[in-house]
């Protein structure tokens, strides 16, 4: 199943925006790596919520431990497939560094925002803006420096654009498809996130799972299965050796899936895969599952009171701070309100709150609104 010939080669990299000479013992895509994990904004992601705030419970995922629940399953398939493991491993550390406090939430409520000046924010832009100029690390230039590929991987990670649709990535090819290590990670987030919320929605007794499987293709065979093998273990174990066969249904379906159809795309290099649509898919079977995962989580878990709740006083947050920092520029950091000399008050005070954890918003807007 190997795709050696579409592992991004090495000798095409564009590099980095500023030079740098190469690494004794660590490859670029390496070098990203760990530029990332270093970086503060990846450190932040500890205390932003991924679906379930805090205030639920202590033991569901966080962003970051998403993140490493993606990087992992997506250098599971970057290795099997025989692509760049390295380059696929910072893109999935990187997928989710420009979120804002508050998942989803918190997207929206400063999109909405953002709209009433005729502008908008999106959690890909903010990323890059992180890793470009907002990580300050280096005296020689501003950001990481990352490579263009990793950039490029970022701001495509889980949608393309046409040339003049975002002028603001005009650098990163528009019109072309990203090499299949950046692809992968999009359905990486999706296999890690859709098996994680069904854990964390368990957990917190959304659902039994005679209801998953009279809703998900697979999950019924695979109950029968555990229940055969383990028929005295407690059903919150039997759960668990499920859900570990699911993670694993939808992994090697993602990998099936994608080698079947760069097989049949006839693509030979990667000038092939920027060409084409987009390759890296599930397996039929596995598919099906996923889609029926993710409609049985948006009725079960995503639209529930609870979060239903959760979000709403998310954006009344949101709003009520920013809106503050609109009438009250005095309160921002000093270098934030440096940057108000080149860009208008609502840049800065959607870029300030974007960078928040969940934490320091809480503690921010404790303080000033009460
Ligand atoms: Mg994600």
């Amino acid at each position: 199943m190997t795709l050696a010939r579409l592992r991004y080669p090495s000798e095409s990299m564009r590099g980095r925006r500023y030079p740098e000479p190469p690494h004794p013992y660590r490859s670029e895509f390496q070098r990203d790596r760990d530029r990332i994990v270093h970086a503060r904004a990846f450190r932040r992601l500890e205390d932003k919520t991924q679906v379930f705030g805090e205030r639920l419970s202590d033991h569901f995922r966080n962003r970051l431990t998403h993140t490493i629940e993606v990087s992992q399953i997506a250098r599971t398939v970057a290795s099997v497939l025989s692509l760049d493991e390295d380059f696929t491993e910072a893109l999935a550390l990187a997928h989710d560094i420009g979120h804002p406090p508050f998942a989803h939430a918190g997207e929206e409520e400063l999109n909405r925002q953002m709209q009433a000046f005729g502008e908008s924010f999106d959690h890909n832009l903010n990323a890059l803006h992180l890793v470009e100029s907002f990580e300050l690390r280096y005296a020689r230039f501003p950001g990481l420096n990352l490579t263009f590929e990793v950039r490029e991987g970022m701001v495509k990670h889980s949608r393309d654009f046409e040339p003049g649709e975002r002028p603001e990535f005009d650098e990163y090819l528009p019109g072309l498809r990203p090499p299949l290590e950046a692809q992968l990670i999009d359905l990486a987030d999706e296999v890690a996130y859709n098996t994680a919320d069904l854990d964390d929605g368990y957990a917190a007794g959304l659902f039994t799972m005679d209801e998953i499987a009279a809703a998900v293709p697979h999950y019924g065979e695979l109950t029968a299965e555990i229940e055969q093998q383990f028929p005295a273990a407690p059903e919150k174990v039997r759960f668990q050796e499920v859900l570990r066969r699911l993670i694993d249904l939808l992994v090697s379906g993602l990998i099936e899936g994608t080698a079947a159809s760069v097989a049949s795309s006839g693509a030979q290099a990667l000038e092939d895969i920027r060409r084409l649509p987009r390759l890296v898919r599930l397996s039929p079977g596995a598919g099906e599952t996923n889609r029926a995962l993710k409609r049985f989580l948006f009725e079960m878990v995503y639209s529930t009171p609870l979060l239903l709740e959760e979000r709403r006083r998310a954006c009344e947050g949101v709003s009520a701070l920013f809106n503050f920092y609109l009438a009250q520029p005095d309160e921002l950091p000093e270098s934030h309100r440096a940057r108000m000399e080149e860009l208008p008050l609502h840049r800065v005070v959607c870029d300030y709150i974007a960078g928040m954890t969940d934490g320091y918003f809480r503690r921010t807007a404790a303080r000033l609104l009460g």
